[in-house]
Order: structure tokens, then sequence, then C-alpha cells
């Protein structure tokens, strides 16, 4: 089996040049607008025998039915781009000041829209093919939103798989394990609240600097202080801001941003509630209140062990490199939470061992991957749906 067997060079070429008008017009999370419509038109043309549109807020997905009974199989991609300006020069960089395409998802959605170029001339012979395109990957709400719309009970599905292109890998290479593949992760806002006062006075306020110095210590130490295993949870310090940036006032007022992350759901719930409970009581020892706020709750990412045996059993028919994955990934992926509605099979793919990393301004999705990501996804779906 090779690569070209899938895909003509003229599809190859088309894919490429969608994947380049896609990456000048990035939106960002749930506002997707136009990449959905433009997606709808390339499914329309792919002649899906359903196509459902405003999934969760911006969600599009095609459906190949055979009409005979077997299982439903979804393949993911995301539809967002991030808040981030890129810096690259290229022909197809971004028009829109302030957005870019630079964790690949303008790759991911070519990916699956040459899937449907496949399924078009290579009809499922049993169950359903669902393509997926998901709104709000970054922000962690798409999958949910999805999930939680009505019309998904029409789709819902068996298996779902889905890739990531991971720089760092070699290029094409493929690497997926059983089991826990991804963290949960989720971020806490903290502000402390105490009273400002003239600097020249500061026994006459209640400053939050203290408390704030003792939480920045002790929260990314939490994981060792509750005896976790090593590389199961960790919490990243990721902003702080302690009063105004002035010389005249004492502080009254403190945020500290953390990142709270675990290798399962129940894990990053203990460490969140431990977490908020560290900082209440040291804000009320310093007199202080305390409010809290949750944002991005991602899911941890589990993969089901029969999906990743597809997923190895196409890399292999296509002869492509396999790395390990000793361990699950530290970073979050909002298809974790397909987990609860499907067997899922994550899988990463290479983007280059001195590739740009991810959400980096000079990141580009290599175009390289295109054709490797539609053909072992057409082979999944082959093993699967005949
Ligand atoms: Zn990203
Ligand atoms: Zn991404």
């Amino acid at each position: 089996m090779i690569l070209t067997d899938l895909l003509t060079a003229a599809d190859t070429a088309e894919l490429v040049a969608l994947r380049h008008a896609l990456h000048r017009r990035p939106e960002l999370s749930s506002q997707e607008r136009e990449t959905a419509a433009r997606i709808a038109v390339e499914l329309e043309r792919c002649r899906a025998d359903e196509i459902l549109t405003g999934l969760g807020t911006h969600g599009v997905a095609a459906v190949y039915d055979s009409g005979v009974e077997g299982p439903t199989v979804l393949f993911r991609c995301e539809l967002d781009g991030l808040p981030i300006t890129e810096i690259s020069t290229f022909a197809w960089r971004s028009e829109i000041e302030g957005k870019g395409h630079l964790c690949g998802h303008d790759g991911h959605m070519a990916i699956l829209c040459g899937l449907a170029r496949y399924l078009d001339a290579n009809r499922p012979a049993r169950g359903r093919v669902v393509l997926m395109f998901q709104p709000a990957e970054e922000t962690g709400a798409g999958a949910a939103d999805v999930i939680a719309d009505a019309r998904f009970e029409q789709i819902r599905p068996d298996f779902a798989f889905a890739l990531h292109n991971l720089p760092g890998l070699p290029l094409g290479a493929v690497g997926v394990r059983p089991g826990p593949f991804t963290f949960a992760s989720e971020g806490l806002a903290i502000r402390l609240s105490g009273r400002t006062s003239h600097a020249a006075q500061p026994e006459a306020g209640l400053s939050p600097a203290a408390v704030m110095c003792r939480l920045m210590e002790a929260l990314p130490a939490l994981p060792e202080t509750l005896g976790h295993t090593p590389g199961h949870s960790l919490v990243t310090l990721s902003h702080a801001r302690l009063g105004e940036a002035a010389f005249g006032i004492s502080p009254g007022e403190a945020d500290i941003f953390v990142t709270v992350r675990a290798i399962d759901d129940e894990l990053q719930a203990e460490l969140m509630g431990r977490a908020e409970t560290l900082a209440r009581d040291l804000a009320k020892a310093g007199g202080l209140g305390v409010d809290f706020d949750r944002h991005e709750n991602f899911a941890a990412g589990h993969n089901d062990e029969e999906a990743v045996a597809r997923i190895e059993k196409a890399a292999d028919a296509l002869g492509v490199k396999r790395v390990v994955v000793g361990d699950p990934f530290r970073w979050s992926e909002d298809f974790g939470r397909f987990g609860s509605v499907a067997k899922t099979g994550l899988f990463v793919l290479g983007s280059g061992e001195d590739h740009p990393g991810l959400h980096n301004p000079d990141f580009d999705f290599p175009d390289e991957l295109i054709p490797a990501g539609v053909s072992l996804f057409a082979l999944i779906a082959r093993d699967l749906c005949g």
C-alpha cells in the first residue's frame, strides 16, 4: 500500500490550496462562521449523504451512510485558530491581524476534506462514517457544545478518531498508546482582596502581597505536598498581578492564575479542590477575601484499546514509522470529551523534529501531512466500515 493509492496528485494539490485558503482566514474559538461555511461547501461537493451545520456553535458534520447495519465511525478535526499574530512571510500567511492558524487546525481540516473526497469515491459498505468539524477546541468548549446539541444523537458514534500534528516527532511518524493519552486541565483564577492605602502608610491598608507570594510557591508544589505519583499531576503558575503599576499605592488586590493538570478527570478535580482550599485557608489567615473563577476545562483523553489497534494496523499497512509514546502527554485536547460517548483513538502525527512548536508565531502545518493523514483515516474507515 502506498499513500498515493488513496488520493490523486490533483486531489492533494487542491487540498493544499484549501489549507492555504483556510490559513489566510483564521477565526477564533466559537466564532468560526466563515470557516464553517467554507467547509460545508467542500462537503457538498463531495456528495455527503447528509450535512449538519451549526452543531454546538459552528460545528459541521458530514455523514456517509451505507444504509447497511454497522458501526458509526466519527473522525474529528477542529475549526479554530488562535489569538496570536503570525510572523511568517509566506504567501498564505494570515490576513487577519492578531489571529493565526498556529496549531495546524487548517491542516487537520484539509485532511478531513481529503477523507470526504475518498469517501465520495469509496462509499462505506456498512455502517456510517461521520466527518466532524468541531468548533472551539482551543477553549475546551467545542466538543461539549457539539455533544450537547440535540442533533448529535443522530450521529452518535461507536468509534471516534482524531489526530494532532506534533512538532518534535519525525515528519509523518505516528505516535499512539492505549489508556491515558492527554491530561485533563483547567484554569483557576484566584483573586485576593484586601484594602489599598497610600504607599506612605501601608499599615492603614491590607496588602495581599505576602499571601500572594506564599501561594505562588505553594500551588506549584501541591502535587508533591499531596503525595501524588510523580508525573501524574501538575500546577503551573501562568499569570500574577499585584495591585496597579504605580508607586504611590499599597496594593489592595492580587490575581493569580494557575493551570491544574492531571492524568485523569478525578485526580484533576481533586487537585483543583485542594488548590482552592489552600488559597481559601491562606487568604483567611491573612484576613483577605478570596474569589475563584474556573476556565477552559478539558477532559482527559483516554484511548480505547480496540481504537488504538485500528490506528496501529492502518499505520503498519501504510508502512508509516511509529514512535513509542511512553507517558501520556501533559497537554490537553478537547477530543478527550468524546470519550464520554464513544471508543476514542487520538494519535499524534509528527510535524518534523526541528519544526517550530504548536502555538508559536512561526508555526505552520506541514503540507506533506495532508496525504498521510487522509490515508491513515481512510484505512481506519475502510477497516471498520468496509
Ligand atoms: Zn492548540
Ligand atoms: Zn490543536
